[in-house]
């Protein structure tokens, strides 16, 4: 499976890192390595002293298809949920400084985590979920879709003009203000609606 990620999709993000408002979705990948294995502790590498969280909502592709139209982009997928994209902040910095590719910024080891999933007909509308990160009891991140600049259906069409989505292809579909770093020892919670989807340990 492969990890497909959204940037820049939410307005007050772009602001807080002083990024210019996109005229294109803005995509990267994490290998399937950056999967953070359940149950298992985040531990911050060594080449970055600023780890920053990212909360997302994620969308879990069932089957394969290219060049999918909006219209019928619903039907690639039956689950939502949320994760976090796992940043180190500094080294992307300097890479985009640079002008080079992220990768190393945010495609390492467990620099994906990836909740418990949920049915999408759980939801009466997927551009009005409600989202949030909490860190040690504190609401640090709280988004809604309906902010996105891209709404799920169509970064599913944009996407699949370039990559071919495949069964179990996860798409994160970009992070709302809010986004911090984290130390040893915090405690994230993520929640979608009001269903508590993932817990990670920082060590
Ligand atoms: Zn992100």
């Amino acid at each position: 499976m492969k990890i497909i990620c959204i940037g820049r999709n939410y307005a007050a993000h772009i602001a807080e890192l002083n990024n210019e408002r996109p005229l294109e979705p803005v995509i990267f990948i994490k290998p399937d390595s950056a999967v953070l294995p359940k149950e298992q502790d985040f531990y911050i590498p060594e080449f970055s002293n600023d780890i920053h969280y990212e909360v997302e909502v994620l969308v879990k592709i069932k089957r394969v298809g290219k060049h999918i139209k909006e219209e019928f982009a619903g039907t690639y997928y039956d689950e939502v949920g949320i994760g976090i994209d796992f940043t180190a902040r500094d080294l992307q910095s300097k890479l985009k400084e640079k002008g080079l590719p992220w990768e190393k910024a945010k495609g390492f080891d467990g620099a994906a985590v990836i909740g418990e999933w949920l049915p999408k007909t759980k939801f009466k509308d997927l551009n009005d979920l409600n989202f949030k990160l909490i860190k040690n009891d504190k609401v640090v991140q709280s988004g809604n879709t309906g902010l996105m600049l891209w709404k799920i259906d169509e970064i599913i069409a944009y996407v699949s003009t370039f990559f071919m989505l495949k069964k179990g292809d996860v798409i994160f579909t970009g992070t709302p203000a809010g986004v911090g770093k984290v130390e040893p020892n915090d405690y994230l919670r993520g929640g979608l609606e009001n269903t508590e989807l993932f817990t990670v340990k920082i060590k």
